[in-house]
């Protein structure tokens, strides 16, 4: 059994810096991810160096801090957190084996998925997130298609359209379900984060520059094709994001990358006995933390997206954060030292914020995005169940996400539900008009991730 006094889950901005930050004031750390290289999502670097494009010079930096900390910081690649017990216990599957872990205190940074909603053809070949379509061209320098549409809500969505035109591709249109006149007032929240107004601005400068149209308050509604994607619909939305089909095009198209914003990882969380609250406003459930980023179970510090969407500057700060305060509570910095540590990154924290809360508001799925399902569309890819066993289920009585998920298997597949919970969960709240905290989640039971018997198998015994 490995007993750091740090076990960090997650090597994306939140996980790295935190390591850095609690090694450097002394404690062992050991960053557990399940990427075959630390990075996280944003600063994933290339598989195939010489196609891909060059890793994001921050991202290099903060492996390069997390190196010159070997002797301190231990990495484990490829390996997957499945279970989180009492006691601090931690479950790691690497391969066909399970390690048991059991630090001093654990920090989860372990980021967000991407929420996708099911519409007609949302499963047809082709169609993939954008988050999906940018790791193709980051780490293996594979352009997804020939023809695509980008599609759905937030900044993401230009950021995945430039990297596509440097990888060659035509970006038929990025379509943005929010209008256009709450992106024109952001200088207004943003001018205490300069740089990122400007980088937004320069995404769409590049846009215009390549006479790719960005379209504000239109949706897709439907994609079509025999065996892949060969067409893409959408219509202009109300305020409330509810489609007027009647004004309905149509693109030609190979790929569809559609995506509306990020939902945290908090399963870890709650099978650690975490507090959960809702929070739509940073993309749903998240453990409810202190000042000092711990969660309501002793020992146990969340931060970076995992614990509410962000972005990877203020993941990277929160982290920083969680690693000092972690060193504090097991005695390796003084309080009086914390306060006068945390001050600067407290500032630049809400530097930040204000900026990334209009984001949020701009980018705030709205219920219209539940009317784009028709009664054959299938919501649980995994379970193969269409949205009418769904609505069924709720009409007979099921008023929850647990209930439906029993009456209908959604969520009982491979993925355990990580890619259709949110959307179902929003899919029963529209149908009953409730809010969807009243819609309650799924269980997070062991194992989290799928994994071979061979690794159940070989999950050392206590006592
Ligand atoms: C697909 C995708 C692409 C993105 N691209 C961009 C971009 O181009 N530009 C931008 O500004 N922002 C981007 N973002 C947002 C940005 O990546 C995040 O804001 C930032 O990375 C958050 O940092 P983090 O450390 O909190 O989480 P992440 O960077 O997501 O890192 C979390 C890490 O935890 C690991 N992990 C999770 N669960 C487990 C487990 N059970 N066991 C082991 N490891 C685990 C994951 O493998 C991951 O490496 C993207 C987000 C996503 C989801």
């Amino acid at each position: 059994m490995s007993e750091p006094d740090l076990l960090v889950v997650g090597g994306g901005p939140a996980g790295m810096s935190a390591a850095i930050a609690a090694s450097r004031r002394g404690l062992r750390c050991t960053i557990v991810d399940e990427g075959f290289d630390l990075g996280g999502q944003i600063y994933r670097p290339p598989t195939s160096p010489l196609r891909a494009p060059e890793p994001h010079p921050r991202g290099e930096g903060l492996r390069n801090e997390v190196r010159a900390l070997a002797d301190r910081i231990e990495v484990r690649k490829g390996s997957a957190v499945w279970g989180i017990f009492e006691g601090l216990r931690v479950a790691v599957g690497v391969e066909d084996r399970t390690e048991l872990f059991k630090p001093r205190a654990v920090l989860l940074a372990t980021g967000a998925y991407e929420f996708v909603p099911p519409f007609p053809g949302w499963t047809l070949p082709g169609v993939m997130t954008p988050g999906a379509a940018q790791i193709l061209v980051k780490t293996m320098g594979v352009a997804p298609g020939k023809r695509v549409v980008v599609a759905g809500t937030g900044p993401f969505l230009l950021v995945v359209a430039c990297q596509l035109l440097n990888a060659g591709v035509k970006v038929v249109a990025v379509l943005e379900a929010s209008r256009r006149a709450p992106w024109l007032a952001l200088p207004f929240h943003g001018f205490r984060s300069p740089g990122l107004l400007l980088d937004g601005l320069g995404y769409l400068a590049k846009l215009a520059f390549a006479g790719v149209p960005v379209r504000y308050g239109r949706m897709v509604v439907s994609a079509a094709g025999d065996e892949s994607v060969r067409s893409v619909t959408h219509a202009p939305v109300d305020r409330d994001w509810f489609p007027d089909r009647s004004k309905s095009e149509a693109e030609e198209a190979d790929t569809l990358c559609v995506g509306y914003g990020f939902v945290p990882r908090a399963e870890l969380a709650q099978m650690a006995g975490c507090a959960l609250e809702m929070r739509p406003d940073v993309g749903g459930w998240v453990p409810a933390r202190d000042r000092d980023l711990r969660t309501t179970v002793p020992g146990i510090f969340a931060a970076g997206d995992g614990s509410g969407v962000a972005g990877a500057l203020v993941a990277e700060l929160e982290g920083r954060l969680a690693g000092i305060a972690a060193a504090v509570s097991l005695g390796a910095l003084d309080r009086a030292e914390f306060n006068r540590v945390r001050r600067p990154i407290d500032r630049q924290l809400a530097r930040l914020i204000p900026m990334r809360r209009a984001l949020d508001r701009i980018s705030a799925i709205q219920p219209g995005l539940s009317s784009l399902v028709d009664d054959r569309t299938t919501v649980c890819r995994c379970e193969e169940v269409a949205w009418s066993e769904v609505r069924d289920s709720i009409r007979a009585g099921s008023s929850t996400y647990p209930t439906v998920k029993v009456s209908t298997r959604v969520g009982m597949g491979a993925c355990q539900g990580r890619f259709c919970w949110p959307s179902v969960a929003r899919l029963v709240a529209g149908e009953l008009k409730c809010p969807l905290a009243d819609v309650g989640q799924g269980s997070a039971r062991p194992p989290l991730r799928p994994i071979t018997l061979g690794a159940l198998a070989t999950s050392p015994r206590e006592g």
